[in-house]
């Protein structure tokens, strides 16, 4: 809650509404010697609902507590509409289970409508952004750099819209002005005003002069000094090249193949062991695969989720089952 604060970001607790939790809380807040944030605690706001009201079988009342002007649209009570099941204990594989565990998994529906909620406050781009943001990530994660990367310096020092194209300085014409009688037909012309705005002009993007451009790239850091920027594997390899020459590091990487065939055979027969013990469907999807040399080769690397190698030998498990 108290990062939430520092952050401002938006936020929101989901409790039963007689939690006892909401009591505590506020008792922990008035312990945090922080008067700011004691003022955002108290400016949120208690949204109650009947979960029924929102696709749940009980009428289970419920509070979120959260950022103003965010979640009001869900403070419906039960309009008794409906009918709801009933609340018991039912015995299943030995054990007793209370309905409300049940309840404890969000009910569809809400789900869709907290997401309407918070849509209606996110910049109307930012969807668009975060994915391209994401696959840049996971491209260079995966060591292929992708063309459309922000460049280090901006290609161009300015972007205008101008009536005619300029003698002087060096610049782009980007975009010519629509051809006349082709605009605006059949487009919602609400949605698209700020395209339309320019519609008689040539965008133009300007370029730095050398001077300018030089004096980026000397303010520009050295990206080996920028963890984002270079996975440090291929900082290791860079300065394994830079000290020890290409041919070093081509016998490092035959050895290494050497040792990597040599374990492989070295497990055949524990390979062999194995897939007599794996479920055919997996075997299936598998196989030419050597799991063994892989989960040889990740013990190797200290890889820190060795639960793949479950995952490959036994098949995904369901899960919410
Ligand atoms: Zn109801």
């Amino acid at each position: 809650m108290y990062h939430c604060f520092l952050l401002q970001i938006f936020n929101s607790l989901e409790n039963p509404e007689r939690s006892w939790l909401w009591a505590i809380l506020t008792v922990l807040v008035k312990q945090r010697p922080d008067e700011a944030y004691q003022r955002w605690f108290f400016s949120l706001i208690d949204v109650s609902f009947d979960a029924c009201m929102h696709g749940a079988r009980y009428p289970k009342a419920t509070r979120l507590k959260s950022s103003p002007n965010l979640f009001e649209p869900l403070a419906v009570k039960c309009d008794g509409s409906h009918t709801h099941a009933s609340w018991g204990v039912r015995k299943t594989h030995g054990s007793w289970k209370f309905d409300t565990a049940d309840e404890a998994v969000y009910p569809k529906l809400l789900v869709q409508r907290m997401v309407q909620c918070v849509v209606r406050h996110l910049p109307r781009d930012l969807l668009q952004h975060t994915w391209k943001q994401f696959r840049l990530d996971v491209l260079q994660q995966t060591g292929v750099q992708h063309k459309h990367h922000p460049s280090l310096i901006q290609e161009y020092a300015s972007i205008e819209w101008m009536p005619e194209v300029p003698q002087a300085p060096p610049c782009k014409v980007l975009q010519t002005p629509w051809p006349t009688g082709e605009k605006n037909e059949g487009e919602n012309v609400e949605e698209n005003a700020g395209i339309f705005e320019h519609e008689s002009f040539f965008k133009i993007g300007f370029y730095f002069s050398p001077e300018e451009h030089v004096r980026l790239a000397m303010r520009l850091e050295h990206p080996a000094s920028q963890f984002h920027l270079v996975p440090d594997g291929l900082r290791q390899n860079i300065f394994l090249l830079c000290t020890e020459g290409t041919h070093a590091l081509a016998m490092r990487r035959i050895a290494y193949l050497q040792h990597m065939l040599a374990t492989k055979k070295r497990l055949q027969e524990d390979e062999l062991a194995l897939r007599k013990t794996m479920p055919r469907h997996v075997n299936e999807v598998t196989a030419g695969k050597p799991l063994r040399l892989f989960r040889c080769l990740l013990e190797e690397a200290k890889f820190p989720d060795m639960q793949v190698c479950d995952i490959m030998e036994r098949g995904a498990p369901w899960s919410g089952t």
